[in-house]
């Protein structure tokens, strides 16, 4: 007996037949590649974030002398 069973597809919400699809729970090959897709943009954001905050804290460290001056004048 062949169960069926409908389920929308995550990528493209084209209905399906979840046991007939061999890249469930998405449609298609193509659908599971553009997931897949997603995935490796986000692992690639986070390292480079944490790069940026590393080259300006160094750079802070040179300046602190200027930048409190500024600040209290605005105080008071
Ligand atoms: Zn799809």
């Amino acid at each position: 007996m062949n169960k069926t069973l409908k389920v929308k597809c995550p990528q493209c919400s084209i209905e399906f037949n979840y046991y007939s699809s061999e890249f469930r729970p998405f449609c298609s090959d193509r659908c599971q590649k553009i997931d897949l897709g997603h995935w490796f943009q986000e692992s690639y954001v986070v390292p480079l974030k944490e790069n940026v905050v590393d080259t300006e804290t160094q750079e802070n460290g040179n300046e602190t002398d200027g930048g409190d001056e500024h600040n209290e004048s605005d105080y008071n």
